[in-house]
This record gives structure tokens, sequence and C-alpha cells, in this order.
């Protein structure tokens, strides 16, 4: 059951361990404060080439796996929580899309299609260096995966035309193709009507609304998005028609991709403690307390902890793909739940044990307990929604009833 990482993963997480020390921590606080999006952290994963991770080798990017992209997220999630987030929806857009896609049903010219409209969006990241965002959310149950989503595309010669409007866009003004998933306007329409379509940023109806001012994750600019009238050719689509609803029920860990960023913000609250316990945390007066048995005790608990997060979350990452079991479906539950929950819990534990001056805002440490709040209302899987199915799943056998 151990999780070795291989030569090339341990290359991409040092990658962007160098990039979150050296420039993303520095700049956390200045995107926090600002609830601005992180530009600049952008121009640097662009440059490292990072802005590709998922794109496979075939297509000039990094190529990286479902497990290499999450090991690479929660370093990314350490040193600063709102670019790891918002980089989930533009990577994993190429994640789903490309690989994940291709293990699904399609028809063998559904999926010569496609392979060309994967090239397209490939290209755009690989050459042109573009962003994708990922909104989902409507306010309404869809992105639970207990509605159709309200967004609807009709079809109109060679293309679709999209109205509707979606809530908590991460990487609002910052994207340059926003992954809306809608549904087809036919009668009777259900989610395995589900589309998803790249909507250029600049198209004629589509405009970004409304304030952003949150606890935490700030930096997101998860803004709402407005689509009227708003018209895309068919090579928009980021998976054929059908094929979305199909990855929602076969490849469930694509849900998952969330949960990385939180686990990074827990190590770094880990981190901190270690570090201002021992009086070594920079902007801080060299006061050690770590000779306190409390203190002592405290950091066991914490350590405890984190790893029980990692150990699941390195478990579940590597068992992730297509059709998985019901064991290792319901443990993917478990694990959002507990990296979900235990971040918070960590960044909890981290100020109750450093004590009052580690909450000031000169540190780091009182933006990782914002942002950590954040991780168990991330739909379609929250922390009470994990509940919820885990519960019943682990009771129900698919298809049973206890209707007479
Ligand atoms: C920082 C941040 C960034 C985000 N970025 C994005 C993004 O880029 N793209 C995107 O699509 N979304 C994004 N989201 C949105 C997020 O995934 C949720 O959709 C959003 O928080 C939902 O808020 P709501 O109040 O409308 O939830 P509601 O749908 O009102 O749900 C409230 C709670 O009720 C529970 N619940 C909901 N439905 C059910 C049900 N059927 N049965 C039982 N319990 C249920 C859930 O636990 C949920 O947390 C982001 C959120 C945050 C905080």
């Amino acid at each position: 059951m151990g999780f070795a990482p291989t030569a090339r993963q341990r290359e991409l997480v040092e990658l962007a361990a160098r990039l979150g020390r050296e420039k993303f921590a520095p700049r956390a606080a200045r995107y926090d404060a600002e609830a601005s999006f992180p530009f600049e952290n952008y121009a640097d994963l662009r440059a490292a080439g990072l802005l590709a991770l998922c794109v496979p080798e075939a297509h000039g990017g990094l190529g990286a796996d479902f497990a290499t992209y999450c090991l690479v997220s929660a370093e990314l999630g350490r040193h600063c929580g709102a670019t790891a987030l918002t980089y989930n929806m533009h990577a994993c857009t190429m994640l789903w899309s490309g690989p994940m896609t291709d293990d699904l049903d399609m028809t063998n010219a559904e999926r010569a299609q496609h392979a060309e409209r994967q090239a397209l969006h490939f290209r755009r990241v690989v050459k042109d260096g573009a962003i994708y965002a990922q909104p989902f959310s409507e306010g309404n149950p869809s992105a639970a995966g207990r509605a159709p989503f309200g967004t609807l595309a009709r079809r109109s010669g060679g293309g679709w035309v999209l109205n509707g409007k979606k809530i908590f866009a991460s990487l609002a003004g910052a994207a340059h193709y926003y992954g809306i998933l809608c549904t087809e306007d036919v009668d009777g329409a259900s989610r395995k009507d589900t589309i998803y379509l790249a909507v250029p940023a600049d198209a004629d109806g589509f405009t970004v609304t409304g304030p952003w001012d949150p606890l935490g994750m700030r930096g997101t600019v998860s803004r709402t998005l407005v689509l009227k009238d708003v018209f895309v050719a068919d090579q928009a689509e980021l998976m054929p028609r059908g094929v979305y609803y199909q990855a929602a029920n076969r490849w469930p860990h694509m849900f998952l991709t969330l949960a990385p960023t939180y686990l990074g913000i827990a190590q770094a609250a880990y981190d901190f403690t270690v570090g201002y316990l021992r009086g070594e945390v920079e902007g801080t007066p060299p006061v050690k307390r770590r000779m306190y048995p409390t203190k002592q005790i405290a950091v066991a608990e914490m350590h405890v902890k984190l790893e029980q997060t990692w150990a699941i979350f390195l478990r579940v990452i590597a068992e992730a793909r297509v059709d998985p079991d019901k064991a290792a479906r319901l443990r993917l539950l478990a694990a959002q739940y507990t990296i979900m929950e235990n971040a918070n819990d960590l960044c909890r534990l981290a100020i109750r044990t450093c004590g009052g001056q580690s909450m000031l805002r000169s540190l780091p440490l009182e933006r990782l307990y914002r942002d950590s709040r954040c991780g168990s209302l991330m739909l379609p899987l929250t922390a009470e929604l994990c509940l919820d199915r885990l519960g019943r799943d682990a009771l129900y056998e698919s298809g049973e009833s206890d209707e007479a």
C-alpha cells in the first residue's frame, strides 16, 4: 500500500516547491489583502511550463497524470492557497478533457472528433499560454449533482447558444476560456444531457459581474458570470455530448482534485507551528516555546492528524482510475471529507497552540485558517455531501431500496 513517488513526480513537486517558496509565498499576503488575482504567479507558472502540466506530452505538455497533478497541487497549496485552488480549475480542465475523457466510451467518430478538439484546447495552453476556468456552480442543486445545470445550450448552425449564470467562478476576469457546464435545451432534459463548452472571455454576451469579498481564498476572485445568447462553435466542446455524465459516474476521483490544495494548507499550518514554537518564524522575536509539555502534546496531536490525512490522500490518488470498485469509491469520499475537515482543524489547532501573537495579520497563519475554512464547502463533495453519500452508499447496493 506504500506510495513511492517516481523521479519525475519528485522533479515536478520540487519545481512547484521552488516557485512556491521563492515567488508565491512572499506575494500571498498582498493577494489576500486586496482580494486580487495572482497574475504574477500565473506568469511564473506559464514560464515554468506548469500551465501545461496536464497536457499530454504528445501535445507539448508535461503529461502529468491524476496522481502527479495531485502531488504538485498539494505543494502549491503550501505556499499560496488561492493560487493552488485556481490552478486546479485550469489544470484539471486539461485533465478532464484529456486523459479522463480518453478512458470513457465513445464511438470511433466521436473519439476522432474529440481528438481534434482536444488538440485545439491543448494548443491554446501550450502555445498561447491560455488559462481555463471551470465554473459549474449555479446556486441551485445542479453543482451537487442533484439536478441538470440551469445554464442552457441550444443548437444553432454549427454551434451552441448559451444562456444562464454561474456563481463562484474562480479566475473570473483572469481566464481566457471558461469551461461552462450546461444542459442541452431539449424537452425533458436530464443530467445525461450535460455538455461542457469552453467560452472565450471576449465572447459577445459574456460578462463578469458582482463583487468578491469573502472570508478566505480571496485571491481566487470567484465572481459571477452571466451568459446572454453567447454563441460558441462546436469546436468549443471540452467533452463530447453526454460524456460529462459518464465521467462523473465512472471517473469519480475527478472531483477530488480540489482537495490537494487544502492538504498543502494543512501542511503549511503544521510547518508554521513547528517553526513558531522553535522561535524560528521570520518576523517574530526568537522566543522558544517548545519546552512546554502542553505544546509538545499539541504538536504530537497535529502530527498524527497530518500523517493520517497524508496517508488516505496518497492511497486514494494511487487507486484513482476509471470504474473504481465500491471500496475505492467509498474511500474517495472518506478522503475528501478527511482532507477538507482536517485542514481546517489543523489550522485551528495551530492557532490555539501557538497563541495570540501567531494570529496577527503580519503572519501567514491567520490566512491559512481562513483559507482552510473554504475546503469543506466545495461542491460537489462538500463535507456534508460526503457524509450523506458515504452513509447511503455503504448501506445500499446500487438499485436497492426499502420500498415494498
Ligand atoms: C473559494 C471558493 C472558490 C470556488 N470556486 C469555484 C469554481 O471555480 N467553480 C465552481 O463551479 N464553483 C466554485 N466554488 C463554489 C463551490 O463549489 C460551491 O458551489 C459553493 O460554495 C456553493 O455555495 P452555495 O451556498 O450555493 O451552496 P448550496 O448549494 O446552497 O449548498 C449549501 C450546503 O448545503 C449542502 N447541500 C447542498 N445540496 C445538498 C443536497 N442535495 N443534499 C444535502 N445537502 C446539500 C452542502 O453541504 C452545501 O455546502 C467556489 C467556492 C469557494 C468558497
